[in-house]
C-alpha cells in the first residue's frame, strides 16, 4: 500500500473566472520514499501539498493518505488524520512567538491527549534529536533561523506522523544552514518516514530520490535522481 496516493486530482477555485490550480495530476508516493515538487509559481505546488495534507480537498478525484480516503472523511476526521499522521515544516517555521521551544513541541500533543509527563519527556528527546537539548526554554526570537527550523522539525515529529511534508524548508536559511537541516530530512528518510518537499531550488530538490515537474497544473515529468545527496 502507497504511503499517498492521488487519483486523477483536480483542483479549481472559483473566484471570477474559474482557474484549474490543478488538472487531472495522479501520483502515488512509496512509503519511505523521498519525493520533491517542483514548478514555476502558479504550477500548481502549493495546492498539490494542501490536498495531501488535509488541508483542503479536491474538486474531482480522491486523495488516499495512509489507505485513508481524504475525500470521504468529515472536516473534523480530517483534521484528526493531520495530526496524528502528518508533519508539517514550513519555510517560515510557524512556531508560536510566545512559547518555548519545548512548549512549541508540545502544543501537536496536547490535542492528540498525550499525556503531560509523556509529552515533555517527549519534547526532550526531540529537541536532543534535532541538536537543541540545551535551548529548551528559549524562545523562537532568542534562536537563530536554523535553531527555530529544528525547532519546527522536532515539532513535526511531535506525533511520529510516517509522512513529513515540508514547502521551501531552506527557503529562509543560508547554504550552510540549510545544509544542515537538510541532513535532518535525509535522517528523518533514512529512519523510514515518507517525504514530500516543495522547492524551486535544484541543488536542494536533488537530495529526493524522485523529482515530479509540474506545470500550469499537470505533471510535466517526473525525473529520478541519478545520485541523491546524503550526508558523508
Ligand atoms: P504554486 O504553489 O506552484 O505557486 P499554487 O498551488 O499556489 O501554485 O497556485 C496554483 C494556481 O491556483 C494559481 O493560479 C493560483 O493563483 C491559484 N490559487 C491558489 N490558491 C487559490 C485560492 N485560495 N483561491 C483562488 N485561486 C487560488
Ligand atoms: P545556526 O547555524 O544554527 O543558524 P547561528 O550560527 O546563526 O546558528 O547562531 C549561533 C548562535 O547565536 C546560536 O547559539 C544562537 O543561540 C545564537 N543566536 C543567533 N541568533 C540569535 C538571536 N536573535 N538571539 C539570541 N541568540 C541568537
Amino acid at each position: 500500500q502507497a504511503a499517498v496516493a492521488v487519483q486523477d486530482v483536480r483542483k479549481t477555485y472559483q473566484v471570477g473566472e474559474p482557474v484549474h490550480a490543478l488538472d487531472g495530476v495522479s501520483l502515488k508516493l512509496k512509503r519511505g520514499s523521498y519525493t520533491a515538487v517542483m514548478g514555476p509559481s502558479g504550477s500548481g505546488k502549493s495546492t498539490l501539498m494542501n490536498l495531501i495534507g488535509c488541508l483542503d480537498t479536491p474538486t474531482e478525484g480522491r486523495v488516499i493518505v495512509n489507505g485513508k480516503d481524504v475525500t470521504q472523511l468529515s472536516s473534523r476526521e480530517r483534521t484528526r488524520l493531520r495530526g496524528s499522521e502528518i508533519g508539517f515544516v514550513f519555510q517560515t517555521f510557524n512556531l508560536m512567538p510566545r512559547l518555548t521551544a519545548q512548549e512549541n513541541i508540545v502544543q501537536p500533543m496536547v490535542a492528540q491527549k498525550v499525556s503531560r509527563s509523556e509529552r515533555n519527556e517527549r519534547a526532550k528527546q526531540l529537541l536532543e534529536r534535532v541538536g537543541l537539548g540545551d535551548r529548551a526554554g528559549h524562545r523562537p526570537n532568542e534562536l537563530s533561523g536554523g535553531q527555530r527550523q529544528r525547532v519546527s522539525i522536532a515539532r513535526a515529529l511531535a506525533n511520529d506522523p510516517a509522512l513529513i511534508l515540508t514547502d521551501e524548508p531552506t527557503g529562509n536559511l543560508d547554504s550552510k544552514t540549510g545544509a544542515n537541516i537538510m541532513e535532518l530530512f535525509s535522517e528523518l528518510h533514512e529512519g523510514g518516514n515518507t517525504i514530500l518537499m516543495v522547492t524551486h531550488d535544484r541543488d536542494i530538490a536533488e537530495h529526493a530520490d524522485k523529482i515530479i515537474h509540474l506545470l500550469d497544473g499537470v505533471i510535466e515529468r517526473e525525473e529520478t535522481v541519478d545520485s541523491p545527496v546524503r550526508p558523508t
